[in-house]
């Protein structure tokens, strides 16, 4: 039996990680979990899973909680997410949790030698190199659960890293891939968040729709399959079937398929290197689906995608800048502060003003994390 530590397990990929442990009772048991605000939920988590650990958010909530659970073990706040993730009877750290808030709990977990599945992608985006690195030293599995990056990582399967011709991650365009420029100039936050595939957490979904969700995911791939840029393509494919592919070098390229469902993503991230059933899952019908289309990607219509290419090329800082001042612009028109396309307006500023730092350390991606959300918020 695995044990696992769950950090965001009351957000849309926490809930669905909670899924294939009713799945496999047998297989694992959940530790430490670590919440934001949504008590609510956390209750019926420890009803339901019994973890030892559980962090909160806030102070209040962890004071609440602990007066109506005597008998668990609560922390909050930063310091309760490193708790969690490093809880001492977890062998992996699924790390769900939204944010680069997620980065200092992996690095710490990584420390300690836990295998870990890694959804939360602002962790790679702001600092790849340092993650990577410490995985390297300590001997560490990085396993994807981004739906792509795991496509990419099962096509990856006994084959050389050397063979590669190139990655394609696929698109699905998300809720205005149909819309011109201009008619993304009103569009509203409800809007925003009705995702033609994918029933995901409020950010992701609007990076979906800015096409940044992609430009993030090609930095993160960058950084787990150790490639270079011009080696990492995106290529439109709205129903969302093929997950990612690779190019070998023989002209071969290997696509992983399926309904859209991140349990499996998730899954197979948990049961690596074997594969468990999923019995509650929908199996694919190609002849019933008929027709799948796919369309070059467009830097201009999508202007984040562009960004975040440029942003990955520069390296250093200048992906933590990208990351920053996406999360804060999103929080920004999430919150009916801005408009949609002030977005990768606001973005394109930060990253204008930054001037990148080479082979940053962790204070130093802290510092321009924290100064490029100030930046951001001064401009609103
Ligand atoms: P959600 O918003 O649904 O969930 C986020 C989770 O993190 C919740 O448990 C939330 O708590 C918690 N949380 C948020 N902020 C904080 C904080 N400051 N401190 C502690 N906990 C916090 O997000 P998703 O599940 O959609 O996404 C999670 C990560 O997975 C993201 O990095 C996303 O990019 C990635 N991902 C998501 C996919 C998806 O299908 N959803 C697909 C691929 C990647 P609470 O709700 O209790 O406040
Ligand atoms: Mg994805």
């Amino acid at each position: 039996m695995k044990t696992i530590s769950l950090l965001g397990a009351t957000g849309s990929i926490g809930t669905q990680t909670l899924d294939i442990f009713r799945e496999h009772p047998e297989e694992y048991k959940l530790a430490a979990i670590s919440v934001g605000k949504n008590i609510d939920l956390t209750r019926k988590i420890i009803a339901e899973f019994q973890p030892e650990l559980v962090s909160v958010q806030t102070m209040a909530d962890y004071n609440t909680l602990k007066a109506e659970f005597p008998m668990l073990k609560f922390t909050f706040g930063e310091e309760g997410l490193i708790e969690a993730a490093v809880y001492d009877k977890s062998d992996i750290l699924v790390n769900a949790v939204l944010g680069s808030v997620g980065l200092n709990p992996t690095l710490q977990a990584i420390e300690c030698g836990k295998t870990i599945a890694i959804a939360n992608k602002e962790t790679l985006v702001t600092a790849g190199h340092l993650v990577i690195e410490a995985a390297k030293k300590n001997n560490v599995a990085l396993l994807p659960v981004d739906s792509e990056h795991s496509a990419i990582f099962q096509a990856l399967q006994g084959e050389k890293e050397k063979n590669i011709e190139r990655l394609i991650l696929t698109a699905s365009g998300g809720s205005f891939r149909d819309r011109t420029r201009s008619e993304l100039e009103q569009v509203t936050v409800e809007e925003a968040l009705n995702h033609p595939n994918w029933s995901m957490g409020a950010k992701i979904t609007i990076d979906s729709a800015t096409m940044m969700n992609k430009g993030l995911e090609v930095i993160e791939a960058h950084w787990l399959f150790s490639l270079g840029y011009e080696k990492i393509d995106v290529l439109l494919h709205k129903e969302s079937i093929i997950h990612s592919m690779v190019e070998f070098h023989d002209t071969s390229v290997i696509a992983q398929l399926g309904t859209p469902d991140m349990r499996v993503p998730i899954q197979f991230a948990l049961s690596y290197p074997d594969r468990l059933p999923l019995t509650t899952g929908n199996r694919l019908n190609l002849a019933q689906i008929g027709t799948l289309h796919f369309q070059e990607m467009d830097m201009e219509r999508f202007r984040c995608l562009k960004f975040a290419y440029e942003a990955g090329k520069i390296g250093g800082t200048m992906p933590t800048v990208l990351n920053a001042a996406n999360e804060a612009a999103v929080a920004a028109f999430l919150e009916g502060k801005i408009r949609f396309l002030q977005i990768e307006d606001l973005i394109e500023q930060a990253l204008s003003a930054h001037q990148t730092t080479r082979h940053p350390s962790l204070s130093v991606i802290q510092e321009v994390d924290k100064e490029t959300r100030q930046f951001v918020n001064s401009l609103l």
